[in-house]
């Protein structure tokens, strides 16, 4: 379906471990000031001073999270670093470093190593985080890759998951689902191009979906919107799973209920379009379908003056008392129980 931008194959058996690290390393500077030792020696040396340190990890196994068959490497790359930084965005922190692992199978040349680290690079400049080790490795079969990412945060700014109280206002940032449709597009396209390669996929109507699905963004931003507004949330995640599923995860740990409300919950009108096409419910999407790398959060009662007039924020609901559970309030104004049932439920 992508055509070969890499036409020049080098072996990786011709640089070797240590060669192939200092090249695909050579471009990543020191931006942090915590990095006091970056590549280069059998560890890295960090000092956050005094501040705490959050750490996440992710492993993405090809053919299990990713499909090179639409997934451009460099575009895997960014993405691959993008989700570790969410989590760090989801838990009030600011991301400073990250460290990539890669185990690759010799179908992979030089020059496919290098768009993967263009993009990895790509992200790291943007979201200003130092890459400061990492692992590279051969795989039997495919690509693996493991990518570490810290964070640093006062005490006082941390939020978890398990803050929201009772009458919190449920937000989200963004909007919702268009991920999970523009898979849905990239892998129709992939079918059609397998009954015919010389179909040239015509994807113009669904460039936002499929932006949302290959480039997603991490909302590292928004720590900084919601300080200024003065504005702590009580609770936070991040979507990767699904809104469902986020929802049940705060209503679990905080030991509290929800009343999330269909009307309310944000979508673009590509996404709705997209929906009828391939005639799913717009909202069974918006509330399962995951990967969406939004930041979903509850705040007190008292603050809703302050976000109300942001874009980036929609208030979906509200935190009830735990025994009333978590529930969707549909347009019709009837109760469905939220299921966490994650992103790949839909497909199954
Ligand atoms: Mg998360």
């Amino acid at each position: 379906m992508l055509e070969d931008k890499t036409p020049q194959r080098t072996p990786l058996s011709q640089l070797g471990e240590f060669g192939l690290i200092s090249h695909l390393t050579k471009n990543f500077d020191v931006k942090q000031p915590s990095t006091l030792k970056s590549i280069g020696d059998d560890a890295a040396v960090l000092d956050f001073k005094g501040k705490r340190t959050v750490v996440s990890t992710d492993l993405l196994i090809e053919g299990v999270h990713f499909d090179l068959s639409y997934m451009p490497l460099k575009h895997l790359g960014y993405k691959a670093v993008v989700v570790n930084l969410s989590d760090i965005a989801a838990m009030n922190a600011k991301p400073t470093q990250i460290t990539v692992s890669i185990a690759v199978s010799n179908r992979f040349p030089l020059e496919a190593l290098e768009e993967l680290f263009e993009g990895i690079a790509m992200a790291a400049k943007i979201y200003k985080v130092d890459v400061v080790g990492g692992d590279t490795t051969s795989s039997q079969k495919g690509m693996i890759i493991s990518i570490t990412a810290l964070g640093e945060a006062d005490e006082k700014d941390l939020v978890y998951r398990n803050g929201a109280r009772e009458n919190d206002l449920l937000v989200v940032t963004g909007d919702l689902g268009s991920a999970y449709m523009g898979l849905q597009v990239l892998e129709r396209e992939k079918q059609v191009f397998q009954v015919n390669p010389n179909n040239q996929p015509d994807l113009d109507n669904y460039t936002y979906l499929i932006e949302r699905q290959l480039k997603p963004e991490a909302r590292t931003d928004i720590r900084e919107l919601l300080e200024k507004l003065e504005v702590k949330p009580t609770a936070m995640i991040d979507v990767s799973d699904g809104l469902s599923s986020e929802i049940i995860h705060i209503c679990k740990q905080s030991k509290v209920g929800c009343n999330l409300f269909e009307e309310k919950i944000p979508i673009d009108p590509q996404f709705i379009n997209v929906c009828e096409e391939f005639n799913i419910d717009s909202t069974t999407v918006a509330i399962n379908g995951g990967e969406d790398y939004e930041l979903l959060f509850t705040i007190a009662l008292e603050d809703f003056d302050k976000i109300k007039a942001n874009p980036n924020f929609t208030v979906i609901g509200h935190m009830t008392q735990e025994s009333e559970g978590a529930h969707l309030v549909t347009r019709a104004n009837t109760k469905i129980p939220l299921k966490a049932r994650g992103w790949d439920a839909l497909s199954q």
